[in-house]
Parts: structure tokens; C-alpha cells; sequence
């Protein structure tokens, strides 16, 4: 069992290994089933940070302000720009779906966003304030991730689901695992709720294991939502109760998803056509059919 300083870790962990995972995709690196991502984890933790909290860096308290990247540029180290001149803004409570070929700079939003990296121009901002100036701790207890890239722990289901919050109840845990579209796989395992994940070489489809780590999110409830889907598609029963976990999960939140469904596209209130390390265009998808030469591209592809 985790004491509660290792749970924190653990749960700060989840979101740092977003960088590196993605790092890991790119290469081309095949994930394993059941990533037993403990170790990473605390090495990670361990790690010297590169990004220091500012000395007059303050807590968030919630996100009624929502989010901008104002003029924002950026390259990884000396490379052409990966995003440039990014400016647009989101409202709190509104859903956003970023789409563009792969190497548009979906995901380099994503890392600046959680002050990952830091802009050579420009400014991302949450409420109004710098992120530079928000402490990182507070900032990233404000932000969850859920990415394809899965991560659970060889443990209990019941655990796996608890690292999202670690006071929640026993009755919290289930309802975040019915509202997943998870509990009733889960009571069909031979130990239900206490069946380890990865034992028996771990029986769990990529679909169940995706709604495990979303009943973890919606425990979690972080009110603002990276949602980085999977390119790979799943079969069409496995992608509707992922559909209906991810409605539950991001009610009432911030939203931003790199999104590759058409469904999650369609139901966003405003898409966000990214091309080259530039924003080219913000709407609704009528009227991005109508305006937008690259938007209409996409969506026939
Ligand atoms: P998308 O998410 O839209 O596929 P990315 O934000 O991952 O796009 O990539 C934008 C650009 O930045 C691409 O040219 C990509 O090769 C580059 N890039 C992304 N991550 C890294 C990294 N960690 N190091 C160096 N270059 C990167």
C-alpha cells in the first residue's frame, strides 16, 4: 500500500509523464499492455526540475477565467518553430477540439499549457495569470490528462481508480467506475474490484483499460481537460462506451482535446484548425466547411 506522500508523487507523476510518453510515441516505441510505470515515475520525481516556481508565483483557485495563448511562439531548443503566433483563447466550461495533420503543434499546446516548456514569445495564461507566474504544483492539480498512452499500476482495480483522489470512498470509487462505463466489466472480473491489473497477463482490452483510467479522471476532477485520443481506432462497441466515459468526464469542464473522432469533433463547441505551428481558423464546423479550405480537407480524410 502507497502512503499518502507517494500518492501525491504518484499523482503529479501521472501528469509529468505526458512529455516523455509522447516522446515514446513518437518513437515509435511500442508501450507495453500494462505499463508498470511506478519506477518512471519516481525517477521523474526525483529529477532536479528545470522549470522553478517564480518567487511571487501564486495558487489558482478554480478556472472561472479559462485560458489564452497570446502570441505565442516556440521551438524545442534549436529547431524551426513547433508552434508560432498561437493566439486564441478558451472560455471556461467550453469544449475545444484541436485537429491538423500530425507535426501541426497540437501537442506542443498541451506541454505549454502545463508549463512544460515555456514560450520564447508570448504568453499562456489561465484566469488572466501567467502560467510562469502560477506555482506548478497548483497549476497541474487544476489539469487533468487522459492520453492513449494508458497508465495503470500493477495493483488492484479499486487502487488503480483511487490514485485520481486519495480520500475517496469506497462508494466515490464506484460511482467514478459507473459513470466510466467501467463497473460492470469490472464486477464480471474474477475479484472484482480487487482483480490486480496485469496479473494473468493482463485480461483487460485496451477499451476497458481506457475506461479504468477515465473513472481515475472523473475522481480526479480537475476542471480543465486535456484529452489527447487515440489515432488507432477501436471497435465500434469499445469506442461508444469510451464516447459516453468521456461526456460524463468532461461535464461542466474546460476542455481541450487533440481530437481524431469525428464524434468528439462534431460535439465540440468551437474546432480549432491548426496547420504548420499555426492557428489558422476557430468555429464551429458548419461554418469551418464553409471558410476553411484545410478544415474541409480533414474532415474528408
Ligand atoms: P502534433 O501534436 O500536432 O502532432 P507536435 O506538437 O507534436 O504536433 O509537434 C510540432 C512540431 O514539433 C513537430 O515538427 C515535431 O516534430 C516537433 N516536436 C514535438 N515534440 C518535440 C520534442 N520533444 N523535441 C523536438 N521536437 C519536437
Amino acid at each position: 500500500d502507497l502512503g499518502a506522500a507517494h500518492f501525491l508523487a504518484l499523482q503529479a507523476g501521472l501528469v509529468l509523464l505526458y512529455p516523455p510518453a509522447k516522446t515514446l510515441s513518437r518513437l515509435h516505441i511500442l508501450m507495453q499492455k500494462c505499463l508498470a510505470a511506478t519506477t518512471k515515475v519516481f525517477e521523474m520525481m526525483e529529477r532536479e526540475p528545470a522549470i522553478k516556481d517564480a518567487a511571487d508565483a501564486v495558487e489558482l483557485d478554480g478556472v472561472q477565467g479559462g485560458i489564452a495563448f497570446e502570441k505565442v511562439s516556440f521551438a524545442y531548443g534549436k529547431r524551426a518553430d513547433a508552434v508560432t503566433d498561437v493566439d486564441f483563447s478558451i472560455e471556461q466550461g467550453k469544449s475545444y477540439a484541436l485537429v491538423g495533420q500530425s507535426g501541426a503543434g497540437k501537442s506542443t499546446l498541451f506541454s505549454l499549457l502545463l508549463r512544460f516548456y515555456e514560450p520564447r514569445e508570448g504568453r499562456v495564461t489561465v484566469n488572466g495569470i501567467d502560467v510562469r507566474k502560477i506555482k506548478q504544483h497548483s497549476l497541474r492539480d487544476h489539469i487533468g490528462v487522459v492520453n492513449q498512452d494508458i497508465f495503470l499500476f500493477h495493483d488492484s482495480i479499486y487502487e488503480n481508480i483511487r490514485y485520481g483522489r486519495l480520500d475517496a470512498t469506497r462508494e466515490e470509487i464506484e460511482n467514478a467506475a459507473r459513470l466510466a462505463h467501467a463497473h460492470d466489466f469490472i464486477t464480471e472480473q474474477d475479484k472484482g474490484y480487487d482483480t490486480k491489473v496485469g496479473d494473468k497477463g493482463c485480461q483487460l482490452s485496451g477499451g476497458q483499460q481506457q475506461r479504468i483510467s477515465i473513472a481515475r479522471a472523473i475522481l480526479r476532477d480537475a476542471p480543465i481537460l486535456l484529452l489527447d485520443e487515440a489515432t488507432s481506432a477501436l471497435d465500434s462497441e469499445a469506442e461508444k462506451h469510451i464516447q459516453a466515459a468521456l461526456e460524463e468526464l468532461s461535464k461542466g469542464k474546460t476542455t481541450i482535446a487533440i481530437a481524431h473522432r469525428l464524434s468528439t469533433i462534431l460535439n465540440a463547441d468551437q474546432i480549432v484548425v491548426m496547420d504548420k505551428g499555426r492557428v489558422c481558423e476557430v468555429g464551429t464546423h458548419a461554418k469551418l466547411m464553409e471558410t476553411s479550405d484545410i478544415y474541409r480537407r480533414l474532415y474528408i480524410m
